[in-house]
């Protein structure tokens, strides 16, 4: 049984979407602009950016304090879950990718409890076999331990897995170190990289599954 190996935030899940929401919906409540929207969601750099750090950035930009910084505070920690819808096409493939025998684990690099809750919260849990975050794991993507972490906790080797994400440097770096395939979701860039490439280039996570499972 071969192993499906998926990143969770803008490939399970379209947390560019979720973010742009939310920052349209703060900047609105400021009597924002389009550029405060724009401003925001480079900021954010799709999650990467140091929540605290961001965090001061956007009360700076905004001249904000008091009970709008813990408001604010509060929202950047929860990671707009509560936003995050699953495309039904995910599902849709995750099912077609088990009954053909694949078994999908989630590899996400994040804080446990927020990227369990967006597992949960989006109904994610049970089309998945099991899922590992960094927090927990102690090692993130590209960091090889990772992609063994999840094959062990699924009882399968990690030789023939497939990896699918959307980070060049985490997740299709992450999969060369590892010696397996991957599928980069391309998000209207392009490739870069020159020391490694993905296996395949897809447009959505169903597609990069689709993939993977009709070889
Ligand atoms: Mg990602």
């Amino acid at each position: 049984m071969p192993l499906l190996l998926l990143d969770l935030d803008n490939t399970l899940l379209d947390r560019a979407a979720a973010f742009r929401s939310w920052a349209e919906d703060f900047a609105g409540g400021l009597d924002g602009s389009d550029a405060d929207v724009a401003w925001l969601i480079e900021a954010d750099r799709d999650g990467y950016e140091p929540r605290e750090a961001f965090a001061r950035a956007i009360l700076e930009r905004f001249g904000l304090g008091g009970t709008a910084a813990i408001r604010l505070a509060d929202d950047l920690h929860r990671g707009m879950v509560d936003r995050m819808t699953l495309d039904p096409e995910v599902p849709r493939a995750l099912t077609q990718a088990r009954d053909a025998g694949w078994v999908p684990v989630v590899v996400t690099n994040g804080t446990t409890e927020q990227q369990e809750r967006k597992i949960r919260h989006t109904g994610l849990e049970s089309s998945v076999a099991g899922w590992v975050v960094s927090e927990s794991a102690g090692v993130a993507k590209p960091d090889r331990r990772i992609f063994d972490l999840a094959a062990r906790s699924a009882g399968l080797p990690l030789l023939g897995a497939w990896m699918v994400g959307d980070s060049g440097p985490a997740d299709i770096g992450g999969a060369h170190r590892a010696g397996i395939a991957s599928v980069w979701l391309h998000r209207g860039r392009s490739w870069t990289e020159t020391a490694f490439a993905p296996s395949a280039i897809a447009d959505d996570c169903a597609g990069a599954i689709d993939h993977i499972v009709t070889g």
